[in-house]
């Protein structure tokens, strides 16, 4: 029966406890010999790189949770420049019995490719085709699993111009039948605390940083899925746009990004707990 006393017990009495949160440093170098596995080197900037700066904030990331989130343990996917592949991501976050994984990543826009006149005549021109920088995305977007078509969701890339597939999704074969089951789990399970825990980021980077955001977005993407938890993939900014990329190096910038996710988790923390006043 719907009253203030169930209310209570889903909220409440099931005794869960925020323990252990996954810090998910995005991208690395492959290192020699890896495992077999899928790994992604992520998006340049003019002077840094992504697999850079997701793991300077990851690495802050995880010493602000264990100092300030009392009782809470953040254990990282990957301290080195060691890229670590999608699946032993998935996997440290389950083996280490994670409540919520936090990815970190830096978004970059693609260049556009133009055609250019460069001669002929009006009846025979000569066009050539040139790539131009697009340095016009800037602010956060925060993506949550959701399973698409392959069709689908490579048209919504070219439309929205998110980090491509092959960056994020592309060991996610729709049709397999783990990955259905997968999906049907987490929508069960995970969903609506994932889109909480993003709006909560969300709102913290809005409100208190007074940054731009994209929002919230659903993509297939491999971790997110495989992490048996609440999760989460933060684009923190842009690394090919010139204000976006100063900011994502600055320690001001990293501080105050790791800020904002400890304070949405210590909020989410006393949601899921019961306690506090959010
Ligand atoms: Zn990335």
């Amino acid at each position: 029966m719907a009253s203030a006393e169930s209310h209570l017990t889903d909220t409440v009495t099931n005794g869960f406890k925020l323990r252990t949160v996954i810090v998910d440093a995005g991208h690395g170098v492959k290192p020699e010999n890896a495992p077999k596995g899928h790994y992604s080197r992520g998006a340049d900037g003019s002077f840094s790189n992504e697999r850079n700066v997701t793991l300077a904030i990851a690495l802050k990331l995880q010493k602000a949770i264990e100092k300030d989130i009392t009782g809470v343990k953040a254990v990282l996917t990957r301290s080195t420049e060691d890229d670590v592949s999608f699946e032993r991501r998935a996997q440290i976050a389950n083996e280490n019995k994670g409540n919520l994984f936090i990815s970190i990543h830096c978004n970059s826009l693609p260049d556009r490719v133009i055609r250019e006149r460069v001669g002929g005549t009006a009846r025979r021109p000569k066009y050539r085709t040139v790539r131009v920088p697009d340095r016009s995305g800037k602010g956060t977007l925060f993506l949550i699993y959701a399973l698409k078509r392959s069709t689908e969701a490579e048209n919504e890339i070219k439309a929205n111009q998110v980090e491509g597939e092959s960056d994020l999704g592309d060991a996610l074969d729709p049709d397999d039948p783990v990955v259905v089951i997968l999906t049907n789990e987490y929508k069960r399970r995970f969903r609506k605390q994932s889109v909480n825990i993003a709006n909560l980021i969300n709102d913290e980077i809005v409100q208190v940083d007074g940054r731009r955001s994209e929002g919230l977005r659903g993509q297939s993407i491999y971790v997110l899925c495989h992490a048996a938890m609440p999760s989460v993939l933060v684009e923190t900014g842009y690394i090919n746009n010139p204000e976006d990329e100063e900011y994502l190096n600055s320690e001001a910038g990293q501080t105050e990004i790791v800020n904002s996710i400890v304070r949405a988790i210590t909020k989410y923390k006393n949601q899921m707990e019961g306690t506090g006043t959010n």
